[in-house]
């Protein structure tokens, strides 16, 4: 009987998966889907929002959860969007990332799961965090100053 019934969560988990990959391939770009679904990189200076300076929210381009503003966007010269801290209060979940033989600290959407970047301590001061994330995870919503 339970042997039945963890087989039956299996299948379901399985239709989940697939139900939600169909959903992405639908909603998303495919350089989009490899990033934010597959844990992709973008190519260093290849992003939109790489050279970006313009003021407003960046949100989950895959949900449109809110993550970070340009207020903490600075330009760190490594070809990829980078902050010095998601929006206080906001989704962004970080882990363990030991993939390609180095050990990091993947960042992701806490709401879709989508992967944004990665997270390092070589920041400028005082919080020496360099949140690196790919312009195909992002949308930026502009806001006039
Ligand atoms: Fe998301």
């Amino acid at each position: 009987m339970y042997l039945a019934s963890a087989k039956g969560n299996e299948e379901e988990n399985d239709m989940n998966r697939k139900t939600s990959n169909d959903h992405w391939r639908e909603k998303l770009s495919a350089e989009e889907f490899r990033v934010l679904r597959e844990k992709g990189t973008e190519r260093a200076f290849s992003g939109a929002y790489d050279g970006e300076t313009g003021p407003g929210e960046y949100v989950c381009r895959g949900c449109g959860e809110l993550l970070f503003d340009s207020d903490a966007k600075f330009d760190s010269g490594s070809g990829w969007p980078s902050f010095t801290s998601p929006i206080e209060g906001t989704n962004v979940l970080e882990s363990e990332d030991r993939s390609h033989g180095m050990l990091r600290t993947e960042v992701s959407c806490g709401n879709c799961d989508g992967h944004l970047g990665h997270v390092f301590s070589d920041g400028p001061a005082p919080g020496e965090q360099r949140y690196c994330i790919n312009s195909a995870s992002l949308r930026l919503n502009e806001r006039e100053e």
